[in-house]
């Protein structure tokens, strides 16, 4: 398998080459040359299989320039009972009839980032021994994104992370979650600021080309194709799990029961493997998109019309994840939905996006969205604590606010017959605050993480000036 840009560079890179980059050289997403088919007898030699050896075979259609017996030892060292907490990986369970949750954040911070970025900080490891390189990943989060990478990089040999953070504004867990890490490979930084005077640090020492490859800077963002490619393997996971559990399901039967997916979006990642599997030729009846209060994307699937909000416009919610004014890995479907002109892909996003804040596509290109499976919906603060709520009483099971954003869309929108696998993206435990407010208790929290609020923390708090963080990094990566 070879990889091009969505805007035209069509030089063919291998996985490994685009592994440890960020942009394509054009400023385009790197995209699969195409999408491999997998047959009918593919998929039931692959319901019988472990996750971890799922995850291989996945992988392997898209990984063609690493051993494979090497990267089936890194699926199995990955996808381990031991770091996701059940032999399943990714146990389905039941809601109400028609509806089923996949649990994706068994990981150890407790969302699903952690099924991407444990494999991504493996591949690093990997590719950086082989290559006998280091790397500094440097980073902004106010959560999630932050956290997974630490996890998944700590104690990794040739990588550092420095992760910067604003102090005093994420979660008091996802402060102890991320501060409490004492391996000496891993930098938390506080910034005296917001999110995006992170954001504009990372920007400003990114830019400095000569520190940057001196320094041999990196990142772990949510655009990077092996982020994606580690998703796709919980969508079939996702459909086996459901079609052997309903009576009379031989393959050929599953095949024609149409089961769907709900996922909670932000940065349209987790979903946009959603699309790669079913463009795999896995039978996913349609694909829910499920937003908050920024309905960049809900917009975009009822109108064709995308639009980048401005900060002012993108608001704060109960579901911070998915708080985005822009979906990074849209691109990539935009250029899926254009069957892959790049020449037209580039003129959205590298002209028409920077001058005009936005683009509608045209009527065919719409109508490809419902072909590709495509439907979307919102949903609210008033919504969410609502679905907690009722899900939690009719059900005693409590969802997270962000998988409530999934559960209530895939509520609104599935039809008689249609069978709906809700992606849960985090557990209750990391959004003690909100769970509060819905059901009047706090959730409790995994063993291993109890008292976490009370270790000993690793942070340095710095000004927001990239000349600071520049120093920082040098101390510790002397040239
Ligand atoms: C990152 C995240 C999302 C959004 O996922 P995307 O891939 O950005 O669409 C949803 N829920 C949680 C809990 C997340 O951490």
């Amino acid at each position: 398998m070879r990889y091009v840009s969505t805007r035209g560079d069509a030089t063919p890179r291998t996985f490994s080459e685009i592994l440890l980059e960020g942009l394509a050289p054009d400023g385009g997403l790197y995209l699969p040359q195409r999408y491999p088919r997998v047959d009918e007898a593919t998929l039931s030699r692959w319901r019988m299989l472990p996750y971890a050896d799922l995850a291989f075979e996945v992988l392997s259609l898209y990984i063609d320039d690493i051993a494979a017996a090497d990267l089936r030892a890194l699926c199995r060292k990955v996808y381990s009972p031991a770091v996701f907490g059940s032999e399943a990986i990714v146990p389905l369970r039941p809601l109400e009839p028609g509806l089923w949750i996949e649990g994706l954040s068994n990981g150890p911070t407790l969302a699903f980032k952690d099924m991407a970025m444990q494999l991504l900080g493996a591949l690093f490891e990997y590719e950086l021994a082989r290559r006998g390189e280091r790397l500094n990943i440097l980073g902004a989060t106010s959560g999630d994104t932050g956290s997974a990478a630490e996890y998944a990089m700590r104690g990794k040999r040739g990588v550092q992370v420095f992760m910067l953070s604003p102090h005093g504004r994420m979660s008091p867990f996802q402060q102890a979650q991320m501060y409490s890490l004492s391996d000496a490979n891993i930098h938390n930084i506080a910034i005296e600021g917001v999110f995006d005077d992170c954001q504009d640090i990372v920007k400003a020492v990114a830019a400095d080309l000569a520190f940057k490859r001196a320094h041999r800077i990196g990142s772990v963002n949510s655009i990077n194709w092996a982020r994606l490619v580690a998703q796709v393997v919980y969508y079939f996971a996702g459909w086996f799990q459901a079609t052997s559990r309903t009576p009379g399901s031989g393959l050929t039967a599953a095949a024609a029961e149409r089961i769907s997916f709900a996922v909670p979006s932000g940065n349209f990642g987790n979903v946009f493997a959603g699309h790669v599997a079913r463009m795999m030729g896995l039978p996913i009846d349609r694909l829910i998109v499920a937003t908050n209060e920024n309905d960049v994307l809900d917009e975009f699937f009822r109108t064709g019309r995308y639009r980048v909000r401005s900060a002012t416009e993108t608001h704060e919610t109960s579901s911070p994840s998915m708080d985005i004014s822009k979906a990074s890995n849209f691109e990539r479907f935009v250029c899926d939905l254009l069957q892959r002109d790049s020449a037209r892909t580039r003129e959205l996003f590298a002209e028409r996006l920077p001058r005009d804040g936005g683009f509608t596509l045209d009527a065919a290109a719409l109508a490809r969205c419902a072909d590709f499976g495509f439907v979307s919906g919102r949903s609210t603060h008033a919504d969410r604590l609502e679905t907690i709520r009722q899900v939690r009483r009719q059900h005693g099971d409590l969802i997270d606010p962000h998988t409530a954003d999934g559960v209530k869309v895939a509520r609104a929108l599935r039809r008689p017959g249609e069978t709906v696998i809700a992606l849960e993206t985090a557990l209750p435990a990391k959004f003690a605050e909100t769970i509060v407010e819905a059901v009047g208790s706090a959730p409790r929290r995994p063993e291993g993480l109890r008292g976490l609020e009370e270790r000993p923390r690793r942070v340095v708090v710095l000004p927001p000036s990239a000349e600071r963080v520049k120093a920082l990094i040098e101390a510790h990566d002397p040239a």
